[in-house]
């Protein structure tokens, strides 16, 4: 679009303000021509087409008079000779926060691209704490850079494609912003991996006509049943978007022809009461998958995402995912943040809404490196939360991706220390195992447990390695450099001190199915030294990180593993 096309749509957009505010607005535009007048883009383009852009885009997501106005002169301050202070006398204090929200940090001494990375992001989640405005102008920033990254060289692109994976696609995804989340994460594969993109696109084309008439044939038949009922109801066709077909394939190691849900229904009505019977109806004409059925309504996601979710049989080769929503749901799921603007014209939300913020704002106050606060923003904050809980039904909040240690860890620094064992809805699992949100976790300890270096590797939390590191470097014997950490490595599952060595596992390991405790599907290895077959009596032992060690009942090895009574474990061949 030519800059005159883009001024006329703008012009247009901003119609819905006062006269007074639209006057100002287009002050800010041509503050912004004058200022950036002379620069280019990577493109070739004027300069001022990307923060014409960036203010259309927050136009789009609803954004107030000053998000449109910050939109315009976001890059100002960074890449002219225009001041704070001017845009605080001229368009107000609020403007020339979200401004300074969304500057890079230029005046650090550091040459650190890492460290002046981290630093910026900081910087701008500090900002977001106090108005969460903030976020939402550079994640107008960043939809038009991503869209325009093919003009970049091709490092830049994909420092930049890989930080919009780490930090801009999680927040717009944890402010409920989902239409902004998906655009990231196809503009990023697309940078990253634009084979795979290619792939995916050509085969969602391909298969696009069949599946449209398949959907075609759900709808009609819901549509007939609705009708009947006398229901307000809408119905849409969806599609996956590409990013998560591409995460979906690599999590299962499927190939893409084996993704069923890549198109589905979602089916949209007036109230929370309707969205029930439109399951219920819905599960009256096909059978639903066990396990597939998620009440997002009942149990909202943390962002605020509600929606009912399930997938059913169509026929023996087609299932099909439904959604269930109302609109206003559907509005919030897409827009988030902004959609609140849209339908409740209330405040802004808090710090406070959100549990992830507390979890930021609380960083704060907290002592650490730019990697570690990097890694901390990435890995924990910005990750999907779990819940878990205690036995005694305590509940405990964590990072997906959490393992029995790092729930140890957080209940308490000694329960973590002399971790031994760990129980995930009773069966026992292996240390490294990732937590399901909602399991019961119950913690085995012992009383000469101690950490192992490899449980650096086993745990997901930054505070729970801090503390494994802190306690492994009191262990007087721990030297971390790679000879001794091989040492330590080999040490950490107690065994036999004579060959042959118990608990090496044996290469064939997965071939015959164990059940432990009743329990299939768990972590187990054949030890090496007495190589069990079908049919042998067995025997467990929990080792601290290679899951169970499968032995012979009369191993002779048993004798020398000095804890075997405590580890032991009943297991038995699964599937006589
Ligand atoms: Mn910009």
């Amino acid at each position: 679009m030519t800059k005159s096309d883009l001024l006329d749509k703008f012009t247009d957009g901003i119609k819905s303000f006062s006269e007074a505010d639209q006057a100002l607005i287009q002050q800010a535009y041509q503050l912004s021509d004058t200022k950036h007048a002379g620069q280019k883009r990577a493109s070739g383009e004027d300069y001022i087409i990307h923060p014409l852009n960036v203010a259309l885009n927050l136009l789009h997501l609803g954004g107030d008079r000053d998000m449109i106005i910050a939109g315009l002169l976001h890059d100002v301050v960074e890449d002219t000779d225009t001041t704070l202070e001017q845009l605080r006398e001229m368009f107000g204090e609020d403007v020339a926060m979200l401004v300074d929200g969304v500057t890079k940090i230029s005046k650090m001494k550091t040459a650190n691209i890492q460290e002046r990375k981290a630093e910026t992001i900081r910087k701008m989640l500090l900002a977001m704490i106090r108005d969460i405005r903030v976020i939402i102008v550079k994640l107008a920033d960043r939809i038009h850079n991503m869209s325009t990254i093919e003009y970049m060289p091709k490092d830049k692109a994909s420092r930049i494609a890989g930080e919009t994976l780490d930090i801009y696609a999680p927040l717009a995804g944890k402010i409920g912003m989902n239409i902004v989340k998906n655009r990231l994460e196809n503009y990023a594969l697309q940078t990253l991996h634009p084979g795979i993109y290619a792939d995916i696109d050509n085969y969602i084309n391909s298969t696009e006509a069949d599946s449209q008439r398949m959907l075609d044939k759900i709808r009609d038949t819901i549509s007939k049943r609705l009708t009947k009922h006398n229901v307000s109801f809408h119905i849409k066709t969806r599609q996956k978007h590409h990013y998560s077909i591409y995460l979906k394939m690599k999590k299962s190691n499927k190939k893409i022809n084996e993704i069923f849900d890549i198109f589905g229904i979602r089916i949209i009505t007036d109230t929370v009461e309707n969205c029930y019977m439109i399951l219920g109806m819905v599960h009256s004409i096909w059978q639903p998958i066990t396990g597939r059925f998620k009440d997002y309504i009942a149990a909202p996601k943390d962002n605020g995402y509600r929606s009912l979710h399930t997938t059913v049989v169509l026929d023996d080769k087609h299932v099909v995912e439904i959604q269930i929503r109302t609109t206003e749901m559907d509005q919030i799921n897409e827009y988030g943040i902004a959609a609140h603007w849209f339908y409740k014209q209330g405040d802004l939300p808090k710090v406070s809404d959100f549990a992830w913020l507390k979890h930021l704002n609380a960083l704060n106050n907290k002592q650490m490196t730019y990697e570690e606060y990097y890694s901390i923003i990435r890995n924990e904050i910005l990750q999907e939360m779990i819940y878990v809980f205690t036995p005694r039904g305590e509940l405990i909040e964590l990072p997906q991706g959490a393992t029995p240690l790092d729930f140890a860890y957080q209940i308490h620094t000694n329960i973590g220390n002399h971790c031994r064992g760990a129980k995930v809805n009773g069966s026992i699992v292996a240390l490294e195992t990732e937590l399901p949100n909602g399991c019961i976790v119950e913690i085995i300890t012992g009383k000469n447990a101690s950490p192992k270096p490899q449980w650096l590797k086993m745990t997901k939390t930054l505070s729970a390695q801090r503390k494994i590191r802190h306690e492994l470097s009191m262990q007087k014997d721990f030297v971390p450099d790679k000879k001794r950490l091989a040492n330590e490595t080999d040490k950490a599952t107690p065994r036999a001190d004579r060959t042959p060595k118990p608990e090496k596992a044996d290469s064939s390991e997965h071939t015959p199915r164990i059940e432990v405790e009743g329990q299939k599907n768990l972590l187990y290895r054949l030890a090496k030294c007495c190589n069990p077959t079908k049919d042998d009596a067995i025997i467990g032992y929990i080792s601290n990180s290679r899951g169970i060690i499968i032995h012979r009942a009369d191993c002779r090895c048993l004798s020398h593993i000095t804890d075997f009574d405590q580890r032991r474990v009943e297991v038995s061949w699964s599937g006589k």
